[in-house]
């Protein structure tokens, strides 16, 4: 089977999502043996000095890119970031505490669900009242004290919000569900006690959860709960109790070098909001566009806009499919367009649709 050229549309989806094309490419060249290993690295044993250097090399990295220090761990896991809504209760907040939990979204939400299954949880803040427009302000928190942490979500992925910087919280380990944004800009993850994150957004392909946890908040989960989902256990067997997935973290490697390569978070920031000024420029000149979230609390990942009617919003996905800029459908819980511009989504993508944008107006406006 000879290779044909592949055509490659603009990807706008939340997720899985878009990945750089150089580590697509060297992972489609190391797909069939590994150089100077003849062995695939959907074959190797995840107990070979091949995936040993392997996972080495991708925590390493990744520590360089964030600049985390040995306080912390850093943990591959799956189940996605919804493990880690039970995960982090379960093995933080003990049966007589209180976590506080900062309500911005959908995920956020879950989250708090989850945790009230193991204890008490206390909403410490919320913008629900404004269908999660923006994120809350310093005056508008409540937070416990003496919680167990205090659980945030950076990048409210549905609603198109995310938080400028991450707040200071006071004394309670900060807990962070980054699913959606991290690594998009430099990342002070020393001071959380929990970072984590679906990989399959940001960071590399579907089926591999980052963990980054205090070394010392590792050691307070039970005994009692199941011994996979327990930090402890999986920093003690270096991410490989069980079967890690494989293939993911070797992807996820990639990824980080391909992030080092490009000149690391600064420089990711520096793009990133290049790329969501475009989008926001274009919606903002525009009175046919309404973009959704708060211009405060903008996301650089998720860039949520409508259209002056349903109608329209549905054909705007359709014919924009159609010209190869796939994926831009809201969430269905929210409707309109979201264009998801991650680390990977390529400036000439964004300005494809801005034009897209202006040439819809022009004929439906
Ligand atoms: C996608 C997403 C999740 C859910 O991730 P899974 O890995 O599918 O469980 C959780 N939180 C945020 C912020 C997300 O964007």
């Amino acid at each position: 089977m000879a290779p044909t050229p592949t055509h490659r549309v603009f990807n706008f989806s939340a997720g899985p999502a878009v990945l750089p094309e150089p580590v697509l490419q060297e992972a489609q060249r190391d797909l069939m043996a590994l150089p100077g290993v003849g062995m695939s690295i959907l074959e190797v044993s995840h107990r070979s000095p091949v995936f040993d250097g392997v996972l080495e090399r991708a925590e390493s990295d990744l520590r360089t890119l964030v600049g985390l220090g040995d306080d912390h761990h850093v943990l591959f896991l799956q189940g996605g970031a919804s493990q880690q809504f039970a995960m982090v209760p379960m093995n933080l907040l003990p049966p007589d505490g209180v976590a506080d939990y900062v309500v911005t979204g959908a995920w956020a939400q879950k989250a708090a669900e989850e945790a009230a299954k193991f204890g008490q949880v206390n909403v410490c803040a919320t913008t629900e009242a404004e269908a999660f427009t923006r994120v809350p302000r310093a005056e508008e928190w409540h937070p416990t004290p003496g919680a167990a942490y205090l659980h945030l979500t950076s990048n409210n992925t549905i609603f198109g919000t995310q938080w400028p910087s991450w707040p200071e919280v006071g004394d309670s380990p900060l807990v962070v569900d980054a699913s959606s944004d991290l690594l998009c800009r430099p990342v002070d993850a020393n001071r959380c006690g929990l970072v984590y994150a679906g990989a399959q957004k940001n960071l590399g392909p579907a089926g591999l959860t980052l963990v980054m946890v205090r070394k010392d908040l590792a050691e307070r989960g039970p005994e009692s709960i199941p011994t996979m989902l327990r930090y402890s256990v999986a920093a003690k067997h270096g991410s490989r109790y069980n079967t890690p997935p494989v293939f993911a973290i070797y992807l996820f490697g990639l990824v980080m070098r391909w992030l080092l390569d490009s000149g690391g978070l600064v420089e990711m920031e520096t793009r990133n909001r290049r790329k969501a000024a475009l989008l926001y420029d274009a919606i903002d000149g525009s009175e046919f566009y309404r973009g959704t979230a708060d211009p405060g609390s903008r996301s650089l990942m998720n860039v949520t806009f409508r259209l002056p009617t349903e109608e329209l919003d549905r054909r705007f996905a359709t014919e924009a499919d159609a010209a190869g800029l796939s994926g831009l459908q809201g969430h269905r819980a929210v409707g309109g367009q979201r264009a998801s511009i991650y680390n990977a989504f390529p400036e000439a993508g964004v300005t494809a649709l801005v034009e897209f944008m202006r040439e819809f107006e022009r004929v439906n406006g």
